[in-house]
């Protein structure tokens, strides 16, 4: 059995990558800082597609280095280390620079960038020891490979993320580890719902659409496949040719 963590899987992107993982028969653990009622339904889903034993709802914030890690720990002391991360959960609070309060800047950074540092700290070191040739998939955007307007701070969230994947990749190279980031144009979730004048933005975009979560899940699906192997440290894009 394979077990795979994709946090953020109570909803949209992570929801898609959970179920897509769960149809290569990965054994899915599901996670959720609010909704961990979702995560759960996602849990027992994931569970019915794979065939294989409901694995745990991880329930914690991301920018809660001790609750990530008591909440990581303690699952792979229980249950074993992870074959795979999806490193998916992410937040955004935009708004134009001169308007861009410390607030907004801190909570991005603290989930986005620094959270991902709480998520990867616990889980690569059993991976190492357990010897797994496994997979990291980190969530960026588009936002951090190009910036975007009233993006500041999750653009370099985002970017930051990208620096993370690669250094990381390089580093765990050698034991067959590979990691590497995703990044999304403006997906359907609920993150892009609050998009104002949301027909403006699709005439930007090539293919004059946004992508669904199950465009990105398909990637990331293919990033867990054995032919895969050779590919680490890369940014890969979903997203209509907008960048
Ligand atoms: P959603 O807003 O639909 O879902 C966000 C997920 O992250 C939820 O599962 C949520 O849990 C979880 N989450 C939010 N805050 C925290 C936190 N502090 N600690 C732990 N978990 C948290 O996001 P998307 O599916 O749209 O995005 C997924 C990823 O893809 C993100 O990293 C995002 O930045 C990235 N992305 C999205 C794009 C888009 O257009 N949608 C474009 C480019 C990148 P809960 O349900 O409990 O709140």
């Amino acid at each position: 059995m394979k077990r795979v963590l994709v946090t953020g899987s109570s909803r949209g992107i992570g929801r898609a990558v959970a179920l897509r993982l769960a149809q290569d028969g990965y054994a899915v653990v599901t996670h959720a800082v609010r909704n961990a009622d979702a995560a759960r339904e996602t849990a027992v889903e994931c569970a019915r597609i794979s065939g294989q034993p409901e694995q745990p709802v991880l329930v914690f914030d991301l920018a809660d280095r001790a609750a990530t890690t008591a909440a990581l720990e303690a699952d792979i002391a229980a249950n074993g280390p992870y074959f795979g991360i999806v490193a998916n959960a992410g937040v955004n609070a935009d708004a134009p620079f001169p308007i861009l309060e410390g607030d907004a800047w801190d909570k991005v950074i603290d989930t986005d960038l620094t959270g991902l540092y709480n998520l990867l700290k616990p889980v690569v070191m059993p991976m190492i020891s357990n010897r797994i040739r496994g997979r990291i998939v980190t969530l960026s955007s588009v936002s951090g490979v190009a910036g975007n307007r009233g993006q500041v701070n999750y653009s370099a969230a985002k970017a930051g993320v990208i620096g993370a994947t690669k250094a990381l990749a390089v580093e765990l190279a050698k034991r067959g580890i590979t990691v590497n980031a995703v990044a999304p144009g403006v997906i359907e979730t609920e993150m892009a719902a609050t998009i104002e004048e949301p027909e403006l933005v699709k005439r930007a975009i090539p293919m004059r659409r946004f992508g669904t979560p199950e465009e990105v899940a398909g990637v990331v699906a293919f990033l867990f496949r054995d032919e895969a192997a050779y590919i680490t440290r890369q940014v890969i894009s979903v997203n209509g040719g907008l960048f």
